[in-house]
This record gives C-alpha cells, structure tokens and sequence, in this order.
C-alpha cells in the first residue's frame, strides 16, 4: 500500500520540490501549510491547528518538516524581540508540534520517517540571522534528542542542513546577508530546491535504515563538521 506523507511548508521551494520528489516514488503526499491551496491549512505555530489537520490526514508514515521563516535580518542588538519570537515560533514550535502530532502514530504502526529542516546557519552562525540561526540550532537539537528517543520503534528522524537554495525564501533575505553566505559556498552557485528534495526522498525511504538523530550537510561544499 501506498505511504502517505505530510509535507509541511509544502506550497513552496524545498517543500514543494520535496512533495514532487515524493509523488515520484509513489508516496500520497499531503501539503500542510498557511497559505492557501494545501491539502491541510494549518498554521504549525497552533498546536489545536496541527492537532486538527493530523485528525484529518488519518494515518501518516512519513513527516517533512520544511514550513520555515527566515524573519528580521539585522545585528542581534536591532532584532525586535517579536521578531525573535515569531522565528522560533514557526521553527521551532512548529517543528515540535508536528512531531507531538504525528510521530506517535507512527510509533504505533512501528514505522516511520521525519525530517526537520536545518540549515548550515545552525552551525555556523549567519550573520544579522541571529534568531533564524538560533532557531536552526535548535532544529538540530531537537532532531538529535527525538532520533535517539525513536531509535528502537522503527521511526527514524533526521535533519538536513543545506546552504542557500534558489527558493522564495530568499526574497526575504537581505542582500548583505545574502551575498556573503553565497560566498561561502566553494562550489560557487546556491543550491535547487530539487537537489534538496532528492537527500530528502532518500531519509524518507526504506535505504536509509542505520541513521537517526543525523543531521545532514547538502551545502556545496560549505560545511566543514
Ligand atoms: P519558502 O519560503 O519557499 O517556503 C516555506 C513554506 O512554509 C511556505 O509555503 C509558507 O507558506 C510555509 N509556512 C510559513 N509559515 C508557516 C506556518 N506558520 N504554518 C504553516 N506553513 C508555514 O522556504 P524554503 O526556502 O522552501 O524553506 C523551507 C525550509 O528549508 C525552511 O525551514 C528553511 O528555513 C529551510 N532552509 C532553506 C534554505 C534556503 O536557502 N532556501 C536554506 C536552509 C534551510
């Protein structure tokens, strides 16, 4: 029988990318997103949100966390602190609602499949990023605790880090910060949501069996641990 996925941030970019990829290999994919047009509108940040959308998507293998906001550009010491708190909101939050709604089915049937969506600025610190850093940082530390938690039920959960891809989220980044953490790339290009989606296809099949907790580099070259 067919796997269902749900995809959230699914309207766009990597989760876009991610729900075609899916549908290649066969998976039923549900978007979930805020903006109009998914299959579950939802907002991640509203636990009773997610709850109701998870209520409606009935049983789901596979969770791509991919619904994100880049938020303030600015040194930390200018970054309005509702603009700190939306970040983590959507991030984090939303990241840890998801999973709150949907892995325990999983663990039930006793397989099952999450991605987060990181960033090498959870690593390295981008510069006038600060909340979307922090708030990368602690995707990565989520998905460390969950994946170890899982890891004798059948469900593995990993993260995937990328560079900069080509997606609409960039619109919203500065200039500034946007040329200097392409400049970092050594293969000297961004990224494309599709070569994203294919890592992600992957950590949601049956290849990937001997990782959990792992947080995945797909960054030109960019990142160096
Ligand atoms: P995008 O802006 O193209 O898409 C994000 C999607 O999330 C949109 O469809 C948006 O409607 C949805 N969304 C936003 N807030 C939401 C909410 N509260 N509830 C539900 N849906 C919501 O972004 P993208 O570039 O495809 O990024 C996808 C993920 O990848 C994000 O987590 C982002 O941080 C991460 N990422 C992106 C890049 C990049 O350079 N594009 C790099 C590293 C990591």
């Amino acid at each position: 029988m067919a796997r269902t996925a749900v995809v959230t941030g699914g309207l766009s970019g990597i989760g876009a990318a991610t729900a075609a990829r899916l549908r290649e290999d066969g998976v039923k994919v549900l978007t979930l997103d805020i903006a109009p047009g998914a299959d579950l509108p939802a907002d991640v940040t509203d636990p009773a949100s997610v709850r109701a959308a998870a209520e409606s998507a009935g049983e789901v293998d596979i969770l791509v966390n991919s619904a994100g906001i880049v938020g303030p550009n600015a040194p930390l010491w200018e970054i309005p602190l509702d603009g700190w708190e939306r970040v983590f909101a959507v991030n984090v939050r939303g990241t840890f609602n998801t999973c709150q709604a949907f892995v325990p089915g999983m663990i039930a049937r006793g397989w099952g499949r999450v991605v987060n969506m990181a960033s090498m600025a959870g690593k390295d610190g981008n510069p006038h990023m600060s909340p979307y850093s922090a708030s990368k940082a602690a995707v990565i530390a989520l998905t460390k605790s969950l994946g170890k938690e899982l890891a004798t039920t059948g469900v593995i959960a990993n993260a995937v880090a990328p560079a900069v891809i080509e997606t609409p989220m960039n619109a919203d980044t500065g200039p500034e910060a946007l040329a200097h953490i392409t400049g970092l790339i050594p293969m000297r290009r961004v990224g494309r949501p599709a070569e994203v989606a294919e890592l992600i296809a992957w950590l949601c099949s049956d290849k990937v069996s001997f990782s959990t907790g792992a947080i995945y580099d797909i960054s030109g070259g960019r990142a160096t641990y």
